[in-house]
């Protein structure tokens, strides 16, 4: 089963994406990791991915596509996978194969900056500055939330309210993917 997983940062798409992996078998792939592990290479590509990520800017297109379509070829995903961070724009998803659902997981701007302060202190990630956080919102905004519209026209969208405790919000999960693809999931 192929299944991308989009939502704003400090949504929960690793947390929920994980759990998924776990019950459903397959294996979860996050483009931001990707890239951060690319932004440790010191060759040109590696600097010029690390000042775009630490910034809060978007990838070009071209090049995220190159990179997560070769990454997916690997023979781990060829039975799935659950993919979070991609696509990200409309461009993305034009040239991205359809997969099986599309998860939106919806939190608000206030809950998703409430719950990232808590990160920026605690200094996990270099990219993780406020600034680089407010700036990946607005892009959310400006490119992210039209494919939530280009998905839920294909009637792969699945909307799960992401302000909920873990276990709650999983099991609205898997009961959503259940009836969107009609298959039965590990017991
Ligand atoms: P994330 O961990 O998903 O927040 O991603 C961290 C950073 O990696 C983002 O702020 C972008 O700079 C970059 N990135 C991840 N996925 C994509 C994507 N699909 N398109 C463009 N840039 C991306």
């Amino acid at each position: 089963m192929k299944i991308v997983l989009i939502g704003i940062q400090g949504s929960g798409k690793s947390t929920q994406g994980n759990l998924m992996a776990k019950k459903l078998g397959i294996p979860y792939l996050s483009s931001g990791h990707i890239f951060r592990n690319m932004a440790k290479e010191k060759t040109p590509l590696g600097r010029y991915i690390k000042e775009t990520i630490n910034a809060g800017f978007l990838i070009p297109d071209d090049k995220t596509i190159e990179i997560i379509e070769e990454y997916l070829k690997k023979p781990e995903y060829t039975n799935g996978y659950i993919l979070d961070g991609f696509p990200r724009t409309p461009k993305q998803a034009q040239a991205f194969k359809e997969p099986d659902a599309v998860i939106h997981l919806d939190v608000s701007d206030k809950e998703a900056l409430w719950r990232l302060s808590g990160r920026v202190e605690e200094g996990v990630r270099e990219d993780n500055t406020l600034q680089a956080i407010r700036k990946r919102i607005e892009n959310f905004h400006t490119h992210t939330q039209p494919l939530i519209d280009y998905y839920k026209k294909r009637h792969l969208l699945l909307q799960i309210n992401g302000e909920r405790d873990i276990d709650t919000i999983f099991q609205d999960i898997l009961a959503q993917l259940k009836a969107k693809t009609k298959r039965p999931l590990p017991q």
